[in-house]
C-alpha cells in the first residue's frame, strides 16, 4: 500500500489543478440543481433533474439511458394497498470492457415535497449555502460528475470502466431501484456513493440496517352509544400492538423500534373498524431481522386471539446492516492514503443511518458511501453545505479513481 502514500504525480496534480478551476462552475450548477424541487414523488421535478444531468454528462462521452421503475406499493391511511408511481432512473455507462469496473451512485430525490416551504437556495455566509438537497445529495452529484471528467481527461482512464446510476427514490428507501443493485454489484469491482460526509469531514463506516412496516388492525364498526358491545375497536387493538413492539426496545443489542405514524377512526361516536400504524426498525446485525420477524409474529398472534380483531403486517427490511469486510477495509485504506496526499484527514465513523451503500454491500460490492460534500442538518430546512468541499471532495474522488486505475482489478477480485 506504500505506493499510495506518495505525493501527487504530475498527472494527479493536473487533475487536481483542473478541479480547483471548476469550483465556480460547480457552485453555480449546484445552485441551479437544488432550486429544482425533486421530492421523491415529484415526477416532473425528478425528470427535470435527470434531463439537466444528462446534459452535463455529455462531456463524459458515455452511453446515457433512462430506466423505468416499478411503482411503489404503499398502505394508505385507510389501510388500502395503493400503487405510487416513481420517477425514472438515469444511467451512464463508459468502457464496459475495461479491466476494472467501478459503480458510482447518487440519488436525485430529496425529502422536500413540492408543497414543502423549503424550496430555494440562499447564501448563509461566505463559505456556506443553505438549500434543499445542497448536501443530500446534489452537492455530491457535482463532486461525482467533475471527478469523472478529471478521470476522463487522463490517459489512465483507458484501464477503468464505470457505470453511474442516478436513482429517484433513495429517500423513501429505494423501493423501485433497489432491485437494480444485485446485478450492478455483480458487474463491478467496487462502489462509490455520493451521500454527504459528516459535518466534520469524516465518512460513514458501518451502518445499521432498516425496515419500514405498516400494521393494519381490523375490528368491527358499531354505534358507540346503542351497540358498543357489538363493536370491535381497531384503535384499541393497535394500541396493544404499539405497546408490545415498543417493549422490544432494549431487548436486543443495537435493535430499535419506532412507531412513527398512526391513523384510525372517523368519529367519536363510532367504534373504529380500521387503524393503520407505520413503524421503523433499525438493526445492527443481519441476524437481527429474523429475531424481529419472530417477535412481530408472536405479538400479532397474541392480539389476533381477541374475538373479531385481526392485525396484518406489510413491509420488509429494505436495508441490511453494512458490516466491515476485508475488501471494504482495503478500499477505505486506499481512500485514506489519497486524503493524506491531499493533506486532508478523514476517518470512518459508524452510524445508525442507512443508504444505498447498505444494499450494495448486501449484494457483495465493497463500497464507500459518503464521498459527497461536507454539510449538515440534512432532512431539515437548516440543511447547509460548505462550498469549498465541492472541489476538495472532487479531488479526493478523482485521485481515488486515478489510483484505482493504476492499481488494476487484481486486489478487488481477491477481496470480493
Ligand atoms: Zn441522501
Amino acid at each position: 500500500m506504500s505506493i499510495y502514500a506518495t505525493p501527487l504525480s504530475t498527472m494527479e496534480q493536473q487533475a487536481c489543478d483542473w478541479l480547483e478551476q471548476q469550483q465556480t462552475e460547480m457552485e453555480a450548477r449546484l445552485w441551479q440543481l437544488a432550486n429544482i424541487n425533486s421530492g421523491s414523488y415529484n415526477l416532473d421535478g425528478l425528470a427535470q433533474v435527470a434531463e439537466t444531468l444528462a446534459g452535463w454528462a455529455k462531456p463524459l462521452n458515455c452511453e446515457i439511458s433512462y430506466i423505468d421503475l416499478q411503482p411503489q406499493t404503499m398502505v394508505n391511511t385507510k389501510g388500502q394497498i395503493a400503487a405510487q408511481p416513481l420517477g425514472q432512473a438515469l444511467k451512464l455507462r463508459q468502457r464496459p470492457q475495461a479491466p476494472l469496473q467501478v459503480f458510482l451512485c447518487a440519488h436525485m430525490d430529496t425529502v422536500f415535497a413540492l408543497d414543502h416551504p423549503f424550496q430555494q437556495v440562499r447564501q448563509l455566509d461566505a463559505e456556506h449555502i443553505n438549500g434543499p438537497g445542497v448536501a443530500d445529495l446534489k452537492g455530491g452529484i457535482m463532486v461525482m460528475l467533475y471527478a469523472l471528467q478529471a478521470l476522463e481527461a487522463s490517459p489512465l482512464a483507458e484501464s477503468i470502466g464505470w457505470t453511474v446510476l442516478f436513482n429517484p427514490d433513495e429517500e423513501i428507501g429505494s423501493p423501485g431501484s433497489a432491485h437494480l443493485f444485485p446485478q450492478l454489484a455483480q458487474d463491478h469491482h467496487l462502489g462509490l456513493i455520493y451521500e454527504p460526509c459528516f459535518a466534520d469531514g469524516n465518512l460513514a463506516g458501518e451502518r445499521k440496517g432498516s425496515g419500514n412496516f405498516s400494521a393494519i388492525s381490523h375490528g368491527k364498526a358499531a354505534h358507540a352509544g346503542r351497540q358498543h358491545h357489538l363493536g370491535r375497536n381497531a384503535i384499541r387493538a393497535m394500541a396493544d400492538f404499539v405497546r408490545a413492539i415498543d417493549q422490544l426496545n432494549g431487548q436486543r443489542d443495537g435493535v430499535t423500534i419506532n412507531a412513527g405514524i398512526i391513523q384510525g377512526g372517523d368519529a367519536t361516536n363510532v367504534v373504529p373498524d380500521t387503524c393503520v400504524m407505520k413503524f421503523n426498525i433499525r438493526t445492527q446485525q443481519p441476524s437481527d431481522e429474523l429475531w424481529c420477524q419472530q417477535q412481530l409474529q408472536s405479538i400479532m398472534a397474541d392480539i389476533n386471539q381477541a374475538d373479531g380483531i385481526s392485525i396484518e403486517l406489510h413491509g420488509h427490511f429494505g436495508r441490511t446492516p453494512k458490516v466491515m469486510t476485508p475488501a471494504w477495509q482495503q478500499l477505505c485504506e486506499l481512500l485514506q492514503t489519497c486524503s493524506q496526499s491531499l493533506q486532508m484527514s478523514i476517518d470512518f465513523v459508524a452510524t445508525g443511518g442507512c443508504c444505498d451503500g447498505n444494499n450494495l454491500a448486501a449484494a457483495g460490492l465493497p463500497n464507500i458511501d459518503t464521498l459527497g460534500v461536507q454539510g449538515g442538518n440534512i432532512h431539515s430546512d437548516q440543511e447547509y453545505m460548505r462550498l469549498a468541499s465541492l472541489s476538495e471532495r472532487a479531488k479526493l474522488s478523482a485521485l481515488l479513481l486515478l489510483r484505482l486505475a493504476t492499481a488494476g482489478p487484481e486486489i478487488w477480485l481477491e477481496g470480493k
